[in-house]
């Protein structure tokens, strides 16, 4: 995947006829460039819309923001990572603070959706980072290193680099509260030395992003920080001009 990458997780919102009109604005501001990834994880339900939108534009790529660990059965209301595959998607978003922490998901759940994933064809993006009373209380480094090391725990690891890793520090998502580029760029290389220890030299193929509070104004400096290979962008990712200037920064 070409750095730097800027991946959009719109989360529930933009429906399909939303998604449609959004891309059209989307892609009048933002011609191909070949030195960036740039990739939408548009709602389930919106999906086909902006699949159909991006057909001619492969340097766009899509992702879902959730599977199932199984591959099918009963499990009303999933979609297992063949389906996901099946209808386009790429990649998927693993382990993201709102499915952790809202929905009350595990570390062996987001192994699992992994595991899921890569047998798939699909890219997992894990999503990993520390809470407000696990950072005031010194925990962050071990915290990212737990979620780390239980998502990657099912995976091989010539798949492992092939993946990508978000470090969204959860006090900072949807809060207006941005990590500096200095924490950002300590936390990645925290996480950049343990994927060293599991990968060797193949470490440096793994994109790490940062998530937490991008917006227009902070996105070029917190790209410039040293180890931020990218930037996974939730509420700023939803307004199309806007977020046609954060993936030109
Ligand atoms: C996210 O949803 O991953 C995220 C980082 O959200 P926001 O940019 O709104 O903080």
């Amino acid at each position: 995947m070409q750095r730097p990458v800027f991946a959009a997780n719109w989360k529930m919102n933009h429906g399909p006829t939303e998604a449609k009109a959004f891309m059209r604005t989307f892609l009048a501001h933002y011609a191909r460039r070949p030195d960036r990834s740039v990739l939408f994880f548009p709602s389930d339900l919106a999906f086909a819309a902006v699949a159909d939108a991006i057909r001619e534009r492969q340097d766009l790529l899509l992702g879902v923001q959730n599977i199932h660990w199984e591959d099918k059965g009963a499990f009303t209301g999933e979609s297992s990572a063949a389906i996901a595959r099946d209808a386009g998607a790429r990649l998927v978003l693993v382990g993201h603070s709102e499915r952790r922490h809202v929905f009350g998901e595990t570390d062996e759940m987001q192994a699992r959706k992994c595991h899921s994933g890569v047998r798939a064809g699909l890219t997992p993006v894990l999503c990993i980072g520390e809470l407000l009373a696990e950072r005031e209380a010194g925990q962050a480094e071990a915290v990212v290193i737990r979620q780390l090391t239980a998502g990657l725990s099912l995976l091989d690891p010539r798949d492992v680099a092939q993946m990508l890793i978000a470090y969204e520090p959860v006090w900072a998502i949807g809060t207006g509260k941005t990590a500096t580029p200095e924490d950002a760029s300590r936390m990645h290389a925290v996480v950049r030395r343990h994927l060293t220890a599991m990968l060797a030299e193949k470490a440096a193929s793994v994109p790490i992003l940062y998530g937490g509070s991008v917006n227009r104004g902070n996105a070029a400096t917190l790209i410039a920080a040293p180890e931020v290979d990218g930037l996974l962008v939730g509420g700023a990712s939803l307004d199309a001009e806007g977020w046609s200037s954060i993936v030109r920064s």
